[in-house]
């Protein structure tokens, strides 16, 4: 699996808690030495445009250096989607997170939607028609599912469940869905994790 990562995503780019400084850190420091770091570029103003509307593009933008890093998050989900799509599984390290950025507005420390921004790129080239994205982040990605809402290019998949177990199988039936798929984006947000809000996920899961 190859890790994309880039130095920047240590920046307090704004003063949301996504934002703060040390969060990425434990993150590297579990990773590095296991995995392959690759660097990502920045998306552009074309591969946002395939999601967002001019307007909530031009607003994000007023703010330089937001801007800059919100574009690098989207290009980390490329490179991941990308790498993925050759047939390497690929872990983007990013932040700002996206799954709460719709096409024309943006909530929940989101900016622009990282997972459809790299969907949405692979189909525009004729690589994929479709692909599952499992969000198993504790919050349900509103920006993610009004992206795709009435349309065949993803099936966005929010499990929900009491139990670790049944959270698990939950997630094994829907990578068996009958609809065909040409790859698994995940929105891997970690707020399930015992230790924080969700306590229900172990790291191994
Ligand atoms: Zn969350």
């Amino acid at each position: 699996m190859k890790v994309v990562f880039h130095d920047r995503f240590y920046e307090v780019y704004t003063s949301d808690p996504a934002a703060a400084r040390g969060r990425m850190e434990s993150m590297v420091k579990a990773l590095e030495g296991k995995y392959s770091f690759v660097e990502p570029e920045p998306a552009s103003e074309r591969d946002l445009a395939r999601v967002h509307g001019q307007a909530h593009i031009q607003q994000i933008r007023k703010d330089a250096p937001l801007y800059g890093i919100a574009r690098l998050a989207a290009g980390g989900a490329i490179r991941a989607a990308e790498t993925a799509f050759e047939g390497e599984p690929a872990f983007g390290l990013v932040r700002p997170p996206g799954h709460h950025a719709s096409p024309d507005s943006c909530w929940g420390f989101c900016y622009f939607n990282n997972v459809a921004v790299a969907v949405r790129k692979l189909i525009a080239e004729g690589k994929i028609e479709r692909a599952l994205v499992l969000d198993f982040d504790l919050h349900y990605g509103d920006g993610t599912a009004n992206i795709f809402v009435n349309s065949d290019e993803a099936i966005y998949f929010h499990p929900e469940a009491a139990t670790r177990p049944a959270f698990l199988q939950k997630i094994e039936r829907a990578l068996q869905c009958p609809t065909p798929y040409d790859i698994v984006a995940v929105s891997a947000g970690f707020d399930r994790h015992r230790e924080d809000w969700g306590d229900l996920l172990a790291t191994e899961d």
